[in-house]
């Protein structure tokens, strides 16, 4: 059975295919709000830095003239592929426009998380073929290793400049890039070939899916455009009974992650709204700047709602009455913790959006007028959806959980370079070609009739940190290079603030272990995770030695044995 987006939504307008995002997002002939009516799409939070929608339009043209000219870029000259650049930034006011001056030349924009360490971004850099790297002052001591490790020259690294930043910073940064620009002819237009935009890549973000390591996903212009045209029309019938045209949105979830960049920063700008954007989350500037610019949407993951619970005294502090509508998203949002909230904010509607990178991300949203606590809302225009239980067979009544396999012009084109991972994720049945999204789900009717979507558990490895995605197979493998480990396993525990942290199972190595205490042991197992791997990946969930790592006969680990392991320990507790 294939469930539907709700009859109340509009249906999805044709998308178009044959033009780049960056057109689609300043070009008025593809239904943004009018340029001149829109707020400053994007405002510092910190200093109140802003351009006016035109301006920024401006400012992209240039940067594409000057990143065309330095590196070399003719957009009708080779690949896409020979124009791949990794974006390794805290969020800047300028992070998104760049990625336009990217588009503008036919390139492709990699985004790393800012969280990264060095060999984690050396690995982004060769993965994606990436030939240029921008960052931020803050990042640069780690982005200049990097860079150094995969071989790629000091000249192509440049600068976006961030609050704060004093002096001159040792690179070529792009507001110089966009002084030189203005200086230069005008880059010639694309002239892509129909259907161009559906088999282009836009961007390429990375993610585990459903196992294994973390990897490629390409993202298409036409996949970006569509989910940005669902996440609008799925609103446009709420704005109106609201009566708002335009609002202001806090843009503090990183830009690197496909929520950040499509549903906080794109939607926004395509429909007018001002995102108030912050380089990462600190309370105090995240209060100062709700308070400051009235910010009426917060766009947040569960760990921010927990801390704002937390410091009830600072949130007193600043007048917080402009928030009416809270959407949380990229991990599971409880139950009670929403119960809490409205109990202080009555004001407040709280909602969710369901997604996945590779869904570029939204599947599913709430309505801001159909509100059910604990639901991630309902499928959004263009997107449909099937469940199947694990003997294969499709779930056709309500409350009847099984995994979530979804269709849509948003489904991504596959990961680069991974066969077997994309024969595992993106299936066919007689209905066509169908993400599988790893994650169980239950559909309920909501009290005005909606089917809303709820995701019960998840069946896929992955592990969720604060919103950021941390794959076992990529801690396993990197703990099995320490002498003192035999085998492992890591799986998700339940953590009040983060939601989930990892940890590990270990089998020693007797050998190299003997005489050492445990605890000795493990700590020498955790550093080497810390030395190496971004600060959501550290094993804050501990390290349990264990005499073997409960197998199949295959040779899969049994991770549903040691989750149930955890969960009765859990209860004992
Ligand atoms: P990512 O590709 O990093 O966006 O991670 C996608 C995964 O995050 C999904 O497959 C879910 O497991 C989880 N996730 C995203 N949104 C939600 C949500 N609203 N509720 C529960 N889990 C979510």
């Amino acid at each position: 059975m294939v469930f539907h987006p709700p009859e109340r939504l509009p249906k999805l307008p044709p998308v178009p295919d044959s033009i780049t995002l960056e057109e689609f997002m300043s070009n008025e002939q593809y239904g943004r709000y009018p340029l001149d009516q829109s707020r400053s799409p994007y405002t510092c939070g910190l200093t109140g830095k802003t351009y006016s929608a035109r301006e920024v339009k401006q400012r992209v043209d240039f940067l594409a003239r000057g990143i065309g000219k330095r590196l070399g870029f003719h957009p009708h000259q080779d690949t896409a592929w020979d124009r791949v650049v990794t974006l390794f930034s805290l969020n800047t006011i300028d992070y998104i426009p760049f990625t336009h001056a990217v588009h503008r030349l036919d390139g492709i924009v990699a985004p790393a998380s800012a969280a990264y360490s060095a060999s984690e971004l050396e690995h982004q850099l060769r993965s994606s073929g990436a030939k240029a790297l921008f960052t931020c002052t803050a990042l640069l001591d780690t982005a200049r290793k990097a860079a150094k490790a995969a071989g790629l020259s000091e000249d192509n690294i440049f600068i976006l400049s961030m609050a704060g930043d004093t002096g001159s910073p040792p690179h070529t940064t792009v507001d110089e890039l966009i002084s030189q620009g203005r200086q230069l002819p005008p880059t010639p237009p694309l002239q892509w070939a129909k259907g161009q935009g559906a088999r282009q890549v836009a961007y390429l973000c990375y993610s585990s899916g459903t196992s294994g390591l973390p990897k490629a996903v390409m993202i298409s212009h036409t996949n970006i455009i569509s989910n940005v045209l669902a996440g609008c029309v799925g609103e446009a019938p709420t704005r109106d009974e609201l009566h708002i045209t335009t609002q202001v949105a806090l843009g503090l979830l990183p830009l690197s992650h496909i929520y950040g960049l499509t549903v906080v920063a794109l939607v926004s700008q395509y429909r007018g709204d001002e995102v108030i954007v912050l380089p990462k989350f600190e309370i105090d500037s995240f209060l100062q700047a709700v308070d400051r610019f009235k910010i009426r949407r917060l766009n947040i993951v569960p760990p921010i709602l927990i801390s704002m619970m937390q410091n009830e005294d600072k949130c007193r502090q600043h007048d917080l009455r402009s928030v009416k509508f809270l959407y949380s998203g990229a991990a599971p949002l409880g139950k009670e913790l929403v119960q809490d909230a409205l109990k202080r904010y009555p004001q407040w509607r709280v909602g969710q959006g369901y997604g996945m990178t590779e869904a570029s991300p939204l599947v599913t949203s709430t309505d801001e007028l159909d509100v059910d606590i604990g639901s991630s809302g309902s499928l959004v225009p263009g997107t449909y959806a099937k469940i199947v239980t694990p003997d294969g067979h499709e779930v056709t009544a309500y409350d009847t959980p099984g995994e979530m396999l979804v269709q849509g012009p948003s489904v991504v084109l596959g990961y680069l370079h991974s066969e077997r991972a994309n024969a595992e994720t993106f299936i066919w049945d007689e209905d066509g070609r169908w993400l599988r999204t790893g994650d169980e789900v239950v559909v309920r009717k909501s009290a005005q009739g909606n089917e809303h979507w709820f995701v019960v558990d998840r069946i896929k490895e992955l592990i969720k940190v604060k919103g950021h995605q941390v794959a076992p197979a990529e801690l396993e493998a990197h703990l099995l290079t320490h002498p003192a480990v035999y085998d492992c396993a890591v799986i998700p525990v339940q953590d009040p603030r983060a939601g989930e942290v990892p940890k590990a199972y270990v089998v020693k190595v007797s050998s190299a272990t003997a005489g050492n205490p445990d605890e000795e042991i493990a700590q020498a197992l955790e550093k080497h995770v810390q030395d190496h791997k971004a600060n959501h990946k550290w094993l804050r969930g501990g390290v349990e030695f264990v005499d073997a790592i409960p197998k199949s006969a295959s040779g899969k680990i049994l991770r549903k044995d040691l989750k149930e392991r955890e969960r009765a320990r859990q209860r004992e507790e």
